[in-house]
């Protein structure tokens, strides 16, 4: 918490609110908090020298969303960069608005103007290995500290203020910062097999005498940060918060009401109470409907995506007798043990697990997630880049409407 009604940078009483935003409002972010700063560190330096160098990074993203809850300016789009096709050569490009503008290489070469050119947008960059990064998912996880009631002087060991006199001119958040990586099958499911969402979500968690907070951004950009080494074991928290990204579509349907079970049907649906009256029911469902948030429960978004495909016993089917056998104890052991790590009977998720820990080794014991990803790392035992570029396929593909095309070609079928 901070101190009750002062800025946590300067010190100084917050006189006049100011609406901080947990997650960067330039990439979505509902989340709002008046109590963590005020008006001036606010402007003059987080939004400045913290937020606008790290939203930066997601400009390709944002611009290509469909529906983004943010409008989004195509004309003030600033360029990124980014890999196009041309004649089956692969080019490092300059994108704007969605289209090449500029590609050295082929200028070089062809002595042409690009536009006219027919290339093909295959990646966009995320420069991400960079200080402005690291501070502004460190500023994410703070923020959700502070705003679910820790101490400022628990964090403030990571944060550093500098100061010219009185005034804050800059601030360097250092908290170590490390990526997430898939270690058993059930997050490789969820994360690199099931439908592509995008969606923004934190987790806030205590491990023993540690602070972690997970931040996952569009789905994609996945870190812990280690808010404090010096947590008291006897107290626990767990937090978290989940954003859905795109726009709803709030039209009202045409509800195909015949019987008198229909309605207890739509009102499971929408979550709306059961009423005979039709006219009353629907102006429920329309209220329903209109003030359905993009905030959501978790555990209701990532149980949706647990499918009866989790387990694939394809893999058996060529297999000598005895190989298939092995594959079943071990594969599926882990498969198994993973799903119920993370799920309860009901194929819900359990809040209390879902990254906090993972299973491992052949009698599948429990450990901690983060620091399990920096042990091995340390070791070199893990390739954290292949996981993150399988990510960035992803989303990639879900930009370049991909995923689109599937969708449509599933519903002709
Ligand atoms: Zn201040």
């Amino acid at each position: 918490m901070a101190k009750g009604g002062y800025c946590v940078y300067c010190g100084k009483p917050i006189v006049k609110k100011s609406r901080e935003h947990i997650i960067q409002n330039a990439l979505g972010g509902l989340y709002e908090s008046g109590d963590i700063c005020c008006d001036e560190c606010n402007h003059c330096v987080i939004s400045k020298k913290i937020d606008a160098p790290f939203t930066k990074t997601f400009n390709p993203i944002i611009s290509q969303i469909e529906n983004f809850v943010k409008t989004n300016h195509k004309n003030s789009q600033p360029p990124c960069t980014g890999k196009a096709i041309y004649e089956n050569h692969v080019y490092d490009v300059v994108i704007k608005n969605g289209k090449v503008v500029a590609c050295p290489e082929i200028s070089k070469k062809l002595k042409c103007d690009i536009s006219k050119l027919n290339l093909e947008i295959l990646a966009y960059d995320f420069p991400i290995e960079n200080n402005s990064f690291k501070n502004g998912i460190s500023k994410i996880a703070f923020n959700f500290a502070l705003e679910k009631g820790i101490d400022f002087s628990l964090l403030s060991k990571g944060v550093e203020i500098q100061k010219n006199g009185e005034k804050v001119e800059n601030i360097l958040f250092k908290f170590p910062v490390m990526p997430f990586v898939a270690l058993n099958p059930m997050d490789e499911y969820i994360e690199l097999k099931t439908k592509m969402e995008l969606y923004h979500n934190l987790i806030l968690f205590s491990q023993r005498n540690m602070l972690w907070c997970y931040v996952d951004l569009f789905n994609t950009f996945q870190y812990y940060v280690l808010l404090s080494d010096e947590w008291d074991a006897r107290e626990s928290v767990l937090e978290t918060y989940l954003q859905l990204l795109q726009k709803m579509d709030r039209t009202m349907p045409e509800l195909y009401i015949r019987k008198p079970k229909h309605i207890l049907t739509y009102a499971m649906f929408f979550q709306v109470e059961p009423c005979m009256d039709l006219q009353e029911f629907e102006k429920r469902v329309e209220v329903a409907i209109q003030k359905e948030s993009l905030k959501k429960n978790m555990s209701d978004v990532i149980s949706a995506k647990l499918g009866y495909d989790y387990f694939n016993i394809d893999k058996i089917k060529g297999l000598e007798k005895e190989d298939a056998r092995s594959y079943l104890k071990n594969e599926m052991g882990f498969h198994l043990n993973s799903l119920l790590l993370y799920f309860d009977e009901n194929d819900r998720l359990k809040d209390s697990t879902f990254r906090q820990v993972t299973c491992m080794g052949e009698d599948n014991h429990i450990v901690s997630y983060p620091l399990l990803i920096d042990k091995l790392a340390r070791d070199g035992a893990i390739d954290i880049c292949r996981y993150t570029y399988r990510k960035y396929g992803r989303i990639n593909a879900f930009l370049a409407g991909i995923d689109k095309i599937r969708l449509k070609e599933d519903i002709k079928n």
